[in-house]
């Protein structure tokens, strides 16, 4: 399957069923996530154990581009470290942006990297990062991101 082809897929598959769905009862963590361009609205809530992310959950409008990203974004962190799940927001932001070239230098985006289309898409690079600066976002402290 070519990268493009499974890009559509997980885009599909994620939209019809976003792992993670849903407001954490006892996040530790939360940030909203506004994308005004797109009209994406997202709300990512995290549980920290200590340095680890124990769950993680997201709910909100969003575009296919955006709610696959945060479903997928979820997957990757959940039992990560803070500092693992920082180093991939960091990573898939500059994937995204056309400073990490994913097929060329080492990097732990794993699946991730079916987003790496998106920088020839301007328009769809802030969907596909929202749901990460969100993220960067509750880590921090902040109650809210946005890509504007
Ligand atoms: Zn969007």
């Amino acid at each position: 399957m070519d990268s493009r082809a499974l890009y559509q897929e997980m885009i599909l598959e994620h939209n019809k069923k976003p792992r993670n769905w849903g407001v954490l009862a006892d996040a530790t963590h939360k940030a909203e996530g506004l994308n005004p361009l797109c009209g994406d609205h997202i709300h990512v809530s995290l549980k920290l154990n200590g340095e680890q992310v124990e769950a993680v959950g997201f709910e909100g409008e969003a575009c296919a581009i955006c709610k696959a990203s945060a479903s997928m974004m979820t997957v990757a962190v959940k039992g990560k470290s803070l500092a693992d799940a920082e180093q991939m927001v960091q990573e898939f932001r500059d994937m995204t942006t056309g400073k990490l070239d994913t097929a060329a230098a080492p990097h732990h985006l794993g699946r991730l990297t079916v987003f790496a289309g998106v920088r020839d898409l301007p328009t769809r690079v802030k969907c596909a990062i929202l749901p990460w600066h969100t993220l960067h976002a509750a880590f921090a402290g902040s109650d809210t991101a946005s890509t504007e």
